[in-house]
């Protein structure tokens, strides 16, 4: 089993884009452990974005991904990096597939819809970014997947 971070950008958010992207996790089996739609300031985004911060956009998407309420989840899942990211699609809308996120949804590579964490590494400091670490655990503690399944 792993966990990833998964955020419903400002664009998204603004779109009414929440549910649908939610659905399609449900719908893959995944489970939702936290979730808190949250304005987020240039720190958090700066350390989020970090491995970006020489890049000519950086400023520009740091801007962005603070410019409104984001959707932040944890999710957990077998492989849910690898098919998350899948499910979601390409950074660009040219080469975004159909049928993912990005590719039914998003129309340019700055504002995109979504973020899903690359790695096990990015995952964990993404979510303790966002949640913390004493927080991060708090919903499947209260409320095992086993459990909701049967419920
Ligand atoms: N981005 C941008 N301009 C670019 C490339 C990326 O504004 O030329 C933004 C876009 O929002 C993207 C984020 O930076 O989702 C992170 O880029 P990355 O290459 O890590 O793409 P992702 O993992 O989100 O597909």
């Amino acid at each position: 089993m792993q966990r990833t971070f998964i955020m419903v950008k400002p664009d998204g958010v603004n779109r009414g884009l929440i549910g649908e992207i939610i659905k399609r996790f449900e719908q893959k089996g995944f489970a939702l452990l936290n979730a808190e739609l949250m304005t987020i300031d240039r720190s958090k985004a700066e350390y989020h974005y970090m491995e970006h911060q020489e890049k000519p956009f950086f400023g520009e998407l740091v801007d962005f991904i603070t410019s409104g309420p984001v959707f932040a989840m944890v999710w957990e899942g077998e492989n849910i990096i690898e098919v998350s990211r899948l499910m979601i699609g390409k950074t660009s809308p040219t080469e975004a597939m159909p049928g993912t996120i990005r590719g039914d949804f998003a129309f340019c590579k700055e504002e995109n819809v979504i973020h899903g964490s690359d790695s096990l590494q990015s995952a964990e400091r993404e979510i303790e970014n966002f949640f913390g670490l004493l927080k991060r655990h708090r919903l499947e503690d209260d409320f095992p997947f086993e459990d909701r399944k049967s419920v």
